[in-house]
């Protein structure tokens, strides 16, 4: 298909906001190419940042100890230089190679791009909501029940049940509780099976104080059906069966679905690389995939000797650039170093901003 006027056209695009991906483009950048970046999730950094933002972690080269967060945020400072487009919130739902050679990246959002290269950093796949499990809702999501909120505005003055018993459930409960008046929902209340809550210290001592001056309500019990009103069609309450073996019909306007994150491989079975178990195979001297201009990184590949771990995501995403360079430039690329190369030290912009630094002292040697 011919390129579009609303086409984004790049380098690459690569696929997975996670450490390695964001690792990717830095790598990308020291050889001159531009880069798009596509998450399914809102945030960046991937399982770091979902899984163990506020865990510490001791074997990253020459960093003793850092979070995932931080973690994170030293990533995408690094990668700062090379100004990537972040796609956020978009699952990449199709790749498919055009008559010229370029790939054409889309989302399920609408979102389309050509790209000279694409790499694939998909981890353990999209995290997408983990979905509540009851028949009949289909019909009322993103009518009445939401896996996230735009705008605050759909809350104002209406019946909110937040249902879930972990830490997105009750950080959903807290933001919701600290809207300004005027966003404010008549009422808030928690639901979850059982009165016991998963989240950080401080996060439940938020909540006990907000159950106690009676801004949050508590519900408990298993969900066993919806209400439906027989002249609107619209949702009017959650049938639940409570722990002494009740039914209570629990009044909802809007549903916050909160129970965490789940990772989803999607699309990707469908691209037609050669995968093993649900993983992708690849050259381990170039990390090319089955399909020339593809490449793929991190947790997402396998090849004798995987290790999962970050570290080696870091030194595939290396090798995956230099092999990207040279297969768009034809070439076999000289090895050059960030602490002597004038060429990698412009691409980061280190050079413009030395000089204009005035304590900047001109090393003698390698640099003009
Ligand atoms: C609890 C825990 C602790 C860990 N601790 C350590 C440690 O101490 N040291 C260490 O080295 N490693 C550790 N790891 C492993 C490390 O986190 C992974 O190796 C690393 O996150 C892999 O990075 P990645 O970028 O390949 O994938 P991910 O971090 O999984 O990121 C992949 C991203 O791709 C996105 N994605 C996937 N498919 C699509 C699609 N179709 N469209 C759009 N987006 C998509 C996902 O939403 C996700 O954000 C730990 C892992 C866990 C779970």
């Amino acid at each position: 298909m011919p390129a579009r006027a609303q086409d984004l056209l790049t380098d690459a695009v690569v696929i997975g906001a996670g450490p390695v991906g964001l690792f990717q483009v830095f790598q990308l950048g020291l050889q001159g190419l531009q880069a798009h970046v596509i998450d399914a999730l809102p945030a960046l950094g991937g399982q770091c940042a979902q899984l163990y933002g506020d865990k510490a972690i001791y074997d990253i080269p020459a960093l003793p100890t850092c979070n995932g967060h931080e973690l994170v945020q030293r990533l995408v400072e690094q990668c700062a230089p090379f100004a990537p487009q972040w796609h956020l919130g978009q699952l990449v739902s199709s790749l498919a190679r055009q008559a010229d050679g370029r790939f054409e990246v889309t989302t399920a959002q609408g979102t389309r791009l050509l790209a000279r290269t694409v790499f694939i950093a998909a981890g353990v796949g999209a995290f997408m909501p983990r979905p509540l499990a009851l028949a009949g809702l289909e019909p009322f999501v993103g009518q009445q029940i939401f896996y996230a909120f735009n705008t605050a505005d759909m809350l104002a003055g209406r019946q909110v049940v937040i249902h879930g018993g972990g830490e997105t459930a009750v950080a959903q409960v807290i933001e919701v509780a600290s809207l300004p008046a005027a966003q404010r929902p008549s009422s808030i209340t928690l639901h979850h099976r059982r009165d016991a809550f998963e989240a950080p210290p401080d996060m439940l001592e938020q909540l006990h104080s907000l159950r106690q001056q009676g801004q949050v309500q508590v519900a408990i019990g298993q969900v066993t059906g919806l209400d439906i009103h027989p002249d609107t069609q619209q949702l009017r309450a959650l049938t639940l069966l409570t722990p002494n073996g009740q039914t209570q019909q629990l009044p909802v306007d809007v549903l916050l679905v909160k129970l965490g994150l789940v990772p989803r491989l999607g699309p990707l079975a469908d691209w037609g690389l050669a995968l093993e178990r649900k993983q992708i195979e690849v050259n381990t001297a170039t990390f090319a995939t089955s399909s020339p201009g593809i490449y793929a990184v991190g947790d997402i590949v396998t090849y004798p000797g995987k290790r999962k771990l970050l570290v080696c995501g870091f030194h595939e995403a290396t090798l995956a650039a230099f092999a990207a360079a040279e297969y768009l430039s034809g070439q076999t690329l000289p090895l050059e170093y960030t602490s002597s190369s004038t060429r990698l030290q412009q691409r980061l912009g280190l050079l413009e901003t030395a000089y204009k630094s005035a304590a900047y002292q001109k090393p003698t040697g390698s640099l003009p």
